[in-house]
């Protein structure tokens, strides 16, 4: 369409980094009571000296690669000036001139987004606003953020929720963030009709509300014009101009000499490369060529735990009947159980995905061993030899258990031949109920309808 409304979307991450201890100092990053986790460095007094935590530059530097971004060598911080209670220096620890990576990218479907940057920097302390005062917790203050910047080539809200996910799945599997973590991000907005003239929306907090403020904010474009750069927050239903836009060179960087630059040889960067496993990519494409259909392989994927589980399991049993097992009934399971695949007994798992797929027992029986899945001296192959809940096979010992079934429920099978279709239910279940689920009710199904129908 020629006069449809193209919309650019640029965002800007900020994800912690999962360190036991803070960027410049020994504090831990754990939750605490208020201003407890503090010390002269976090804290910003005078004379402090900051130590940098390499956990924490080995994490983003994995970042970098995971995102196909060049690294940076050398790389210093700046400290970004402004004035606000969460800021005890008056600074932020951050890096403008260098970040560690740059000129990346990443694949989302058949997108490629471009990854501008990737820094390190330290998060501010927390406000709280209450009772007519505002509190301040240091705790926060100076704990390793990676700030992952993309060039504004994300078309709609959708497409920037795809790229989260996408984003949020890679940084799970490379393990350097916190689990079930809680992104922020900024995000500028601009459209053709207004010449790309953009609003920046700041900080908003997890996956859901950024798509509803980027989906408020496009509508807001096409409708409204916009004329001028401007700064918005988001309130929950709506983005409220807050001052028009200052530019980064605004805040005035200027090096940090307390931190020594960093440079990293290539034997560095190549060590780190290949600590990445197996991203979800490559696997899908491994999956989908072994039989796994392509619904399954990505919901499979989306954990890397549950993906190597799986790995180890296909190898033993029919790839697609584990996958549909995988996606049907154990994710479910794990998830109403809380659980998590690490407490599954993956032996027993994969017998019963054996079994199901050479049809010893039915998925009905399948569903009754799950429930034993976290037991781990389980054996379903034991426990199925002492219950005999083996599938049925002999089909005439079926016939003879569905006559019975009809014989006992007459009023039933009168119903279903005057045209109900439900009263067949009540033979079905009755079938089940006697075969104490060990036959596939599809086919007692048919079995019954062809008796009423030629009797
Ligand atoms: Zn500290
Ligand atoms: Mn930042």
């Amino acid at each position: 369409m020629g006069d449809s409304i193209e919309t650019k979307i640029g965002l800007e991450v900020h994800v912690q980094i999962n360190t036991k201890s803070k960027l410049f100092c020994g504090c831990t990053t754990e939750e605490g009571e208020p201003n407890n986790n503090t010390c002269e460095t976090c804290m910003g007094m005078p004379g402090a000296k900051p130590v940098t935590n390499k956990k924490a530059i080995d994490s983003v530097i994995k970042i970098c690669k995971a995102l196909n971004c060049e690294i940076s060598t050398p790389s210093f911080f700046s400290r970004k000036t402004y004035f606000y209670p969460d800021l005890a220096k008056n600074y932020q620890i951050t890096q403008y001139e260098t970040p560690l990576g740059k000129e990346g990218f990443l694949q989302v479907e058949n997108t490629k987004i471009r990854i501008k940057r990737v820094h390190i920097e330290e998060d501010p302390a927390a406000l709280e606003h209450a009772g007519g005062g505002t509190l301040i917790d240091y705790n926060r203050s100076g704990i390793p953020l990676a700030e992952i910047v993309t060039e504004p080539d994300i078309r709609s809200p959708e497409q920037a929720r795809n790229f989260l996910k996408k984003l949020i799945n890679i940084l799970s599997y490379l393990n350097v963030i916190v689990p079930d973590t809680t992104i922020k991000a900024d995000a500028n907005i601009s459209n053709s009709k207004n010449n790309f003239i953009r609003a920046e929306i700041k900080n908003v907090t997890g996956f859901k509300e950024i798509e509803k403020a980027l989906l408020y904010e496009t509508k807001r474009q096409q409708e409204e014009e916009v004329t001028k750069q401007e700064t918005r927050r988001w309130d929950g239903t709506k983005t409220i101009v807050m001052r028009s836009k200052e530019t980064e060179d605004d805040y005035g960087y200027i090096y940090d000499s307390d931190i020594p630059k960093m440079t990293f040889t290539q034997e560095y960067i190549n060590k780190i490369s290949s600590s990445i496993p197996k991203l979800s990519d490559e696997r899908i494409r491994e999956l989908t060529k072994i039989g796994v259909s392509q619904e399954d392989a990505k919901v499979i994927t989306q954990d890397l735990f549950v993906s190597d589980a799986f790995e180890k399991i296909a190898q033993k049993s029919n790839p697609a009947t584990a996958a549909k097992w995988f996606r049907k009934e154990l994710l479910k399971r794990l998830n109403a159980d809380e659980k998590q695949i690490k407490e599954v007994n993956i032996e027993a798992l994969t017998e019963i995905i054996k079994m199901i797929h050479e049809k010893t027992i039915t998925e009905h029986t399948g569903r009754e061993l799950m429930t034993k899945i976290y037991d781990k001296n389980f054996s379903p192959i034991e426990s199925i030899k002492k219950t005999g809940a083996t599938m049925i096979k002999d089909t005439t010992t079926l016939k003879k258990m569905c006559e019975d079934a009809i014989e006992k429920n007459p009023k039933a099978a009168v119903d279903y031949k005057k045209g109900e279709e439900k009263a067949l239910n009540a033979i079905v279940g009755a079938v089940m109920k006697e075969t104490k689920g060990t036959a596939k009710p599809d086919e007692v199904k048919r079995i019954i309808e062809e008796m009423l129908t030629t009797l």
